[in-house]
């Protein structure tokens, strides 16, 4: 029997009908490409230059007191407490750290404990597309069923019209990410409430990945949707520490429920994963008590970054869709004049030397996003212009 043959058989009897339908991640492989082809990586988002040094003090601190056992297993009282405060401060929302706040494994974790704890098999659940890889495994491992509703470049708007289409007496949840990974847009309050209708009109759940929050240029501000009149008990909101503190490795997030939703969410936590590394929750704990200053310099950092990555890339011949938010630029490559976005991204592994996300890993129809390339700018400047002087390599077709 050949080796491709025993493979096959083995699959064939063992592999879940729960994990067949979806592909490891084209972003971290990315990364692993970047790696052997030594590309610059501008694919998967996580930044090269160092976390706040107060961050990481904290964490150090916390290890030396011997802060190494578990923590309670929806999160470190002291973690939650600063989270309720961090809301309470930022957006006057009261919560209860006892009832309404589980700590968990980064917002991947706090994604699928969400839906596995609210989304039966058969479900119906909304994702706006383009989308975050993440979310169509998250949905059919709750072996439910996806339905995409386009956000429209060049603004990324969606049609009110398509949205209501896309909800049934089956839909348990609609999954909204905003500030947007990959397409940068910050979802305003009247589309916010448009979806909130929607919600409460068909029974279903808001659940929100707010990782950008404070990542917004040009005056935007985010808004959860937790926030919005009569959304408060329909709605689940997720967040971590990996974006606005530079620690996407620390695997630190948390859930905003309500207390029923919550103690659903806690027990799928719990025997997922127990808990969040407790050092790192004490030091988040600390981080969280960051004034408004540090948010702002966070923005406004990143929007020089974000003029630079658009320059480089403009000068080089893309087309830039420009974010509002969060720390990737979507471009339309088809100056290149290659067939598709996979074509693309070997030359520019092969050729060039740097290397983005294929946008067709953020389509369910890879033809939606064959002309399109991800380029995250969550990087030192210099490393945003040596990848402008590879570019230089690139020529238009
Ligand atoms: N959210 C980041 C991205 O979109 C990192 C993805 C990941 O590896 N979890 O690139």
């Amino acid at each position: 029997m050949s080796l491709t043959t025993a493979a096959t058989d083995i699959r064939a009897r063992f592999m879940s009908g729960r994990v067949s339908g979806f592909t490891e991640s084209v972003i971290r492989e990315m990364t692993r490409l970047a790696i052997r082809h030594n590309c610059v990586n501008l694919a998967q988002g996580f930044p090269d230059f160092g976390a706040p040094a107060e961050i990481k003090e904290a964490a150090k601190a916390a290890i030396d007191a011997d802060i190494n056992q578990y923590s309670i297993t929806w999160g470190a009282k002291p973690l939650r407490d600063a989270i309720a405060a961090k809301y309470r401060h930022t957006y006057g929302l009261e919560l209860d750290p006892e009832r309404e706040i589980t700590v968990v494994c980064g917002a991947t974790e706090g994604m699928i404990a969400s839906t596995l704890s609210a989304v039966n098999p058969g479900d119906e659940v909304i994702v706006f597309e383009p989308y975050y890889e993440n979310y169509a495994p998250d949905i059919q491992l709750c072996g439910a069923v996806a339905k995409t509703v386009s956000l429209r470049a060049p603004d990324w708007s969606f049609d009110p019209e398509e949205l209501r289409r896309a909800f049934s007496a089956k839909t348990k949840a609609i999954i909204i990410n905003t500030p947007n990974n990959p397409t940068g847009k910050v979802f305003t309050r009247a589309e916010l409430e448009t979806i909130g209708r929607l919600c409460e009109e068909f029974d279903a759940l808001a659940i929100t990945d707010e990782i950008y929050e404070h990542i917004v240029y040009d005056g935007e501000r985010h808004i959860p949707m937790i926030t919005l009149p009569g959304l408060r008990n329909r709605s689940i909101l997720v967040n971590s520490m990996s974006k606005t503190f530079a620690v996407t490795g620390w695997r630190v997030g948390w859930v905003i429920a309500p207390p029923d939703l919550t103690s659903s969410i806690r027990k799928v936590h719990d025997f997922l994963t127990v808990g969040a590394a407790a050092p790192l929750q004490q030091a988040s704990a600390v981080a969280l008590t960051a004034g408004d200053e540090y948010y702002a310099r966070l923005g406004s950092d990143y929007s020089a970054r974000r003029d630079r990555i658009i320059e480089i890339l403009e000068r080089s011949g893309f087309r830039c869709f420009a974010p509002k938010g969060a720390y990737y630029v979507m471009t339309d490559i088809s100056a290149f004049g290659f067939a598709d976005d996979l074509a693309f991204a070997r030359h520019l592994i092969e050729h060039v030397g740097v290397i983005g996300v294929p946008g067709s890993s953020f389509y369910v129809n890879p033809r939606d996003g064959a002309q399109q390339m991800r380029f995250c700018f969550c990087k030192k400047f210099e490393t945003l212009d040596a990848a402008g002087e590879r570019f230089a390599k690139l020529a238009r077709g």
